[in-house]
């Protein structure tokens, strides 16, 4: 008689993929994968939404235990599903709350395609090909932003957080040489804007650096770092004794996409060096992960305008283009492809302008025995992951292919037309702001006031006068509330669904600035559902006033 495990093993194998061709089950493999989006669509409505807005039930889920025996696919696949219920849907005409992309149907391929095969890309032993490809995209993204791929270097990585991580610790070895063995001396400074990610404070913290050693300098309020104060940040630093681990220039904040003038910030950079007689070269570190994507449009014929953009989308996109353009003089920079780049989450690429830059990073041959006897390519010498998927590779890939230059022309230059067009319908409102004028992009940050404020001169008063701040933080609440009406609405297939930031940015005088968020960058965004954005606002706006 069988031993009963033996029963079960060829139960579960049927729970796998074939390892050897065979046909009919790959079609049971791709059959799953339809019953799951057969699933999906049931929960689909008007509303940008998935099945029904739900709170999660965290007590039950910590009720939570391995089952005493196996569930059959077909049983699985529906709770994986219900994990859907209450997602919103980011790619869905009627959504434009936050920077997420919608992934291609390519992206996804090419995130199945390593699922399925798990190669790992700690070195080229595992899956050749899959190695190459990030030599591809890195070489691609490297032309792209001006970047010589002969020199160059890049890695993905566990987001754009990783990307800040690989950019400061190259800078931290740069700046006090053989940290990595011998440790953190202390000494270590970052600098970078106060509308820089929150994750260079978390990069400094698990660095050692620590975030009080992290220097957010002031930005205008074109929301890009004041170049003077910067100056004044960094030659304080170094009157102390500091170093300089690193100058995080941020080309596309995540609220207002604001850009720091990179070329100046190098030139600086270049300055220091000189000036204080530095025996190193501070890192200059470009968070480009939301901004890189606009390289497309660096040699984008702007007087021809090919593709037909509207002309103040023209304008907007040719700022981008000049704000975007001096990537190439940062040492290192972070790209998403998962932000900007229309692919799943992570896809995230960590790019050295010289290759070498690694070297500082690379551990000792002697204390990874087994990994790399053969093979060429092995990155995972100087990666702080040992396994790294090539999910976020494939995606990458696969949308560079897929779209070309042009194709990522068109889908970005489509987000900034819509957000130009919502620009325009808002400029026409008294009641309404633009909070992020002096940025161009994707996101429009803007304020509601009530009848009667005068909206041209309020912006500059509650900026800049603390005898505003009581009528600043009530405007902060009603924008709130018209947020919450509008997401309510939305939620229930009415209008569509915008963001919300508590603060964008502070007044002069220490005070938090909240705005409405409408973020675009579906390809599905149409025409249409702009005046909707502003129609809704107005109507929350008319219905919070009466109330
Ligand atoms: C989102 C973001 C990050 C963090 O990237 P993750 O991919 O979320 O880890 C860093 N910098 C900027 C400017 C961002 O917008």
């Amino acid at each position: 008689m069988t031993p009963r495990y033996q029963q079960l093993l060829s139960q579960l194998r049927t729970a796998f993929p074939a390892p050897v061709s065979d046909p009919v089950h790959d079609g049971y493999v791709v059959f799953s994968l339809l019953r799951a989006l057969d699933q999906v669509d049931a929960l689909k409505s008007q509303a940008p939404l998935l099945g029904k807005s739900v709170t999660p039930d965290y007590g039950a889920a910590t009720e939570a235990e391995l089952p005493a025996a196996a569930t059959p696919l077909e049983q699985v696949i529906p709770q994986l599903v219900a994990c859907l219920s209450g997602m919103l849907v980011t790619g869905h005409p009627r959504s434009q709350i936050n920077v997420v992309a919608h992934p291609s149907i390519a992206s996804i391929v090419g995130v199945v395609l390593p699922s399925m095969y798990n190669p790992n890309l700690c070195s080229d032993e595992s899956g050749q090909n899959f190695s190459a490809a990030e030599v591809r995209v890195a070489a691609i993204v490297s032309r792209l932003v001006g970047y010589n791929p002969a020199r160059s270097g890049g890695l993905f990585t566990f987001g754009g957080s990783g990307t800040l991580l690989y950019g400061m610790k190259i800078g931290l070895e740069k700046s006090q040489p053989g940290t990595l063995e011998q440790g953190y001396r202390g000494q270590g400074v970052i600098l970078c804007s106060e509308h820089s990610h929150y994750a260079c404070l978390s990069a400094a913290g698990w660095l050692g650096i620590g975030q009080e050693n992290v220097v957010r300098v002031k930005t205008g309020w074109d929301n890009a770092v004041d170049l003077a104060a910067l100056e004044q940040a960094a030659r304080t630093a170094i009157g102390r004794g500091q170093k300089i681990a690193a100058i995080v220039a941020t080309l596309g904040t995540t609220d207002a996409f604001g850009i720091d003038d990179l070329a100046a910030i190098h030139a600086l950079r270049e300055r220091l060096v000189v000036d204080c007689g530095l025996d190193y070269r501070p890192h200059l570190h470009a968070d480009a992960v939301i901004g890189w994507a606009w390289s497309v449009f660096r040699d984008y014929d702007f007087a021809a305008n090919p593709l037909g953009f509207r002309g103040r989308t023209v304008r907007s996109l040719a700022a981008l283009a000049l704000g975007i353009a001096p990537l190439a003089l940062a040492d290192s920079l972070g790209v998403d492809f998962h932000k900007t780049g229309f692919a799943p989450y992570i896809s995230s690429l960590f790019l050295v302008r010289e290759r070498d830059d690694f070297r500082t990073l690379v551990r000792a041959r002697s204390t990874m025995p087994y990994i790399y006897h053969t093979g060429q390519y092995h990155p995972g010498m100087y990666t702080l992951e040992t396994s790294r998927s090539a999910t976020g590779v494939m995606a990458a890939l696969a949308n560079l292919l897929l779209l070309g230059k042009e194709g990522y022309r068109v889908l970005l230059g489509h987000a900034v037309e819509m957000a130009e067009l919502l620009r325009e319908l808002i400029a026409a409102r008294p009641e309404l702001t633009v909070v992020n004028d002096q940025n161009s992009g994707p996101v429009t940050l803007f304020r509601a006031y009530p009848r009667g404020v005068n909206t041209f001169s309020i912006k500059q008063l509650e900026r800049s006068d603390p005898a505003f701040r009581d009528q600043l933080r009530e405007h902060n609440a009603l924008n709130k509330r018209i947020y919450q009406r509008v997401m309510s609405e939305a939620l229930a297939g009415r209008g569509v669904a915008i963001g919300f930031t508590e603060s964008c940015r502070q007044t002069d005088y220490g005070e938090p600035i909240s705005a409405l968020r409408s973020y675009v960058l579906s390809p599905f965004a149409e025409e249409g559902q702009m005046p909707q954005v502003v129609d809704r606002v107005l109507s929350a706006l008319a219905e919070e006033v009466v109330r």
